[in-house]
């Protein structure tokens, strides 16, 4: 039985397989050692997978228009990072680029490169190093800070032009909560269970 150490106070504990939907608690403190959420494995499938069409669809559609004298500019993400870049702010595109782009793709991939996997009967190749690149992916993905940006900078532009919020956009605001619902039914713990239960 593995031992799992209490994060508030570190007292250990023996915890064995945790059936769905119940909670283990610290025996001293009552801080939450485990949770098992009900069906958290299927559930983090079908929301990645959702998530990855609202990803695919927040780059492919444009994010916002501009409206000014008559003249429309639309922008997608893709075009807003290398517009960035080519007006002298490349530290900035780069930093846009990883935590809205490059991040949620490695942080999508590797959640359904596993789940897909041991869904259909099989180990994952290389699953501690998955695992581990997504905690890096997840800590850099960052699409909430980037979607508070744009809603702080929307009344300002509103001033200067017509903004016509885009297919994009909204794409983004579901992907936000979509993930974050993903990663919050993921429990890698289950991901284990199932692999050494297939061994
Ligand atoms: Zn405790």
């Amino acid at each position: 039985m593995p031992t799992v150490a209490c994060h508030d106070c570190d007292l250990l504990h023996r915890l064995g397989p945790l059936p769905e939907g119940v909670t283990a608690r610290c025996r001293r403190c009552g801080g939450l050692l485990r949770k098992r959420t009900r069906n958290g494995f299927e559930r983090t499938l079908a929301l990645a997978l959702a998530a990855a069409i609202l990803f695919a669809v927040a780059n492919a559609f444009p994010f916002l228009s501009f409206e000014m004298r008559g003249r429309v500019t639309q922008t997608n993400v893709v075009t807003g990072i290398v517009d960035l870049w080519k007006g002298g702010k490349p530290e900035i595109a780069a930093l846009v680029a990883l935590t809205i782009e490059v991040a949620p793709v490695a942080q999508l991939s590797l959640l359904l490169y596993v789940l897909g996997l041991v869904r259909i009967g099989r180990v994952p190749p290389g699953l501690p190093t998955a695992f581990r690149l997504l905690r890096h992916a997840t800590s850099w993905s960052m699409i909430e800070v980037f979607m508070l940006g744009i809603i702080v900078a929307i009344p300002k532009l509103m001033g200067m032009a017509t903004i016509v919020p885009g297919l994009a956009l909204w794409s983004f605001v579901l992907l936000m909560l979509v993930l974050s619902a993903a990663m919050a039914a993921f429990d890698p713990e289950e991901v284990w269970e199932r692999v050494e239960g297939r061994r």
